[in-house]
């Protein structure tokens, strides 16, 4: 028996890389962020935080370090550096049977590589020939494995990557760990991954009686999208149809394609069924028949070219992302329901651009509605609303609304403790944030007396 929040597994890669974007800020051993890294000396692409990272490293880097060499100033793909790797490790003969803290449920020759659905996906063997083609350039032609064990390879690394994510749950490299990919996709996991460097730990979401690995279930993917999309990123990606009990359960996927009800007035919203009509809306039965396939799809299209266009500028300027989600939310507003996804999307976006620009009392009221729709479209306990919850805390503290704060951070701490434990970084800053608010309150207290 696994209670929630209790710990199911952990693992050490068998093969990682840093992402190209945290090159520099981060430690290619250990993922730490930190100034001042010391190059490698003799690629000078990878950095350490020191001789310790750099030594526990070197086993994983010493096949790949002259390749690197041989290709310097450029630096291949992250994907191409994973699959390098992995090439350089199956040459070696190793298949990570001594992989620290990993249980040992499988090593990298059980993996399963889908390579007959690789070869009649063309755009998976284009990407192939891409890196094979890298890949004679990095190895030189003589040392490189033939085209059939190149695929397997492939196909391995495609269907059992993990994406690495920080603290605050945002990518900074990938990796492929052992015994957890072992562990099936649910849309509505009993288990959660979470990293601490490299590290990564599964922790039970809830209650599992019969913890043995058929029993957990992760998400593959995000579950703030609608079933169509969830399923058509798996069948892409991972090459199944999902059959848990979210994805036989249309009610979420009604609120997440809402649209108001158009008989003007009225707060019910018309939902889009599964033949892309819409039934009619909830509260006063106005006939979803009134609403045009057309002009939906239509406005669907403009919504998606809007949050393409501030993903573009996202990487330039904040206050200009959060112009362009005030005048993309107006559109929204007349048409879609609060919790419409698209609608959510685009409050994510302005909420980080708030952020991102100091404007702390936009951020906060975008927040607040991201909030809402998180908690009813991610499943109980899980990280992203932890941490969606410790960011408005955050701001509350910092706007000096002390008392909602320490309400948002309690909150938070209660989902953080299940999906990260007290052990991890993450719950320290949430114990210093909570400190500081019933600090603050203190003092204001004794000031009133
Ligand atoms: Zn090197
Ligand atoms: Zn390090
Ligand atoms: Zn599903």
């Amino acid at each position: 028996m696994k209670r929630k929040g209790d710990i199911l597994l952990q693992s050490e890669p068998f093969v990682h890389v840093l992402s190209h974007k945290q090159r520099g800020r981060r430690c290619d051993s250990c993922f730490k962020s930190g100034e001042n890294l010391k190059r490698c000396t003799m690629c000078k692409v990878v950095r350490y935080c020191n001789a310790m990272c750099q030594k526990e490293d070197w086993t994983s880097h010493k096949g790949e370090c002259p390749c690197l060499k041989r290709v310097f100033p450029d630096v291949p793909l992250d994907s191409v550096r994973l699959m390098l790797k992995l090439v350089l490790k199956q040459k070696a003969g190793d298949n990570g049977q001594s992989v620290k803290n990993d249980i040992g449920w499988r090593n990298f020759s059980d993996f399963k590589s889908h390579s007959e659905e690789i070869k009649c996906d063309q755009n998976r063997t284009e990407q192939l020939s891409k890196i094979v083609f890298t890949l004679r350039k990095l190895l030189g032609d003589s040392s490189l494995p033939p085209g059939d064990k190149l695929m397997e390879t492939f196909g391995k690394m495609l269907i059992n990557s993990f994406t690495v994510c920080d603290g605050e749950l945002q990518p900074i490299g990938v990796a492929i760990y052992l015994s957890p990919s072992l562990l099936d996709h649910s849309c509505e996991p009993n288990a959660v991954v979470t990293f601490q460097g490299t590290k990564l730990t599964v922790r039970a979401i809830k209650d599992i009686p019969d913890p043995s690995p058929a029993n957990i279930s992760i998400s593959y993917v995000d579950q703030l999208a609608t079933k169509a999309e969830r399923q058509r990123q798996l069948s892409e990606q991972y090459y199944f149809t999902c059959q848990c009990s979210r994805c036989n359960d249309n009610s979420l996927d009604r609120e997440m394609l809402g649209v108001k009800c158009q008989s003007g007035g009225c707060q019910g919203y018309h939902s889009r069924r599964e033949d892309n009509h819409f039934g009619n809306c909830k509260e006063c039965g106005y006939g979803g028949k009134n609403i045009r396939n057309e002009d939906v799809e239509q406005f669907y299209e403009a919504c998606l070219e809007c949050l393409r266009k501030i993903k573009e500028a996202s990487k330039t300027d904040p206050a200009e992302v959060l112009q362009m989600c005030k005048q993309c939310e107006e559109k929204q507003n007349k048409f879609f329901t609060d919790h419409n996804v698209h609608c959510t999307q685009l409050l994510v976006k302005a909420f980080d651009a708030g952020i991102d620009s100091g404007q702390w009392t936009t951020a906060l009221q975008h927040g607040l509605r991201v909030q809402q729709s998180y908690r009813k479209f991610y499943p109980p306990n899980s990280p992203h609303v932890g941490i969606e919850l410790m960011k408005v805390g955050k701001i509350q503290l910092y706007l000096e609304q002390c008392p909602q704060a320490l309400m948002t951070l309690q909150q938070a701490e209660k989902i953080l403790l299940i999906t990260h434990g007290r052990s991890h970084p993450v719950y320290d800053d949430l114990a210093e944030l909570i400190h500081q608010c019933t600090e603050e309150m203190r003092v204001r207290m004794s000031i009133q007396d």
